[in-house]
């Protein structure tokens, strides 16, 4: 049987694909404040009666497995709600694919489509409402299979823009300045090619 993929890997991975190699095979325990804080608080949150908590799904058929953080009952229809936490006040690209990628494993669970999830933000207390489309389910598609095809012995190139790099918590392992330096290839198309440059740029 073929690994399923975690969905919150798939956050990682759309972050960037070598910080997931890093966090898949290297192991870094490289848990950073926003994940083990959002834990925390998941841990603390109230149950509502028309709130589902915490429901696990796997599929073989779209290559997942995850939690569902809580899945919303009180309306015509069912949706899947992730709650994030982000200094920044903002969800990201890499949000929105996991999320699809709860919607496809739910879908698949349902037997019924789900084209619509929501990201709850801590900080700002809102809920985003966020349509499914045809483009992140491919995305999640395309991912599922570059992630389990990855081998431990091919470490992907940098990421492509080097700013996610400041607060990578696989950085130390990563080690980006360094490998642009030594390995210029890793570097080529990424935005890491003059690594003197980008180090100054991202210490200002
Ligand atoms: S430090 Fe940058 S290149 Fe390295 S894993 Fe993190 S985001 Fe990716």
């Amino acid at each position: 049987m073929t690994e399923l993929v975690n969905v919150s890997d798939l956050n990682q991975f759309i972050y960037c694909p070598r910080r997931y190699w890093y966090l898949h095979f290297y192991d870094t325990q490289g848990r950073n404040y926003e994940r083990i804080d959002g834990k925390t608080t998941h841990e603390n949150q109230s149950t509502r009666s028309d709130w589902l908590n915490e429901l696990y799904l796997e599929s073989e058929e779209v290559g997942l497995k995850g939690k569902i953080d809580v899945l919303d009952l009180d309306s015509s229809r069912v949706v899947p709600v992730e709650r994030k936490r982000a200094e920044s006040g903002q969800y990201y690209q890499s949000d929105k694919i996991q999320l699809a990628g709860y919607c496809l494993l739910l879908e698949q669970h349902l037997n019924e489509p789900v084209e619509e999830g929501a990201i709850y933000l801590y900080e700002t207390d809102q809920r985003m409402h966020i349509p499914i489309t045809e483009q992140h389910r491919q995305l999640v598609r395309e991912s599922v299979e570059q992630m389990r095809s990855m081998t431990v012995d091919s470490v992907p190139p940098l990421v492509d823009n080097p700013r996610k790099c400041r607060s990578c918590s696989a950085k130390s392992y990563c080690m980006p300045y360094e490998t642009a330096m030594l390995e210029p290839s890793k570097a080529q198309q990424t935005g890491w090619e003059d690594p003197q440059a980008v180090r100054s740029e991202l210490e200002s």
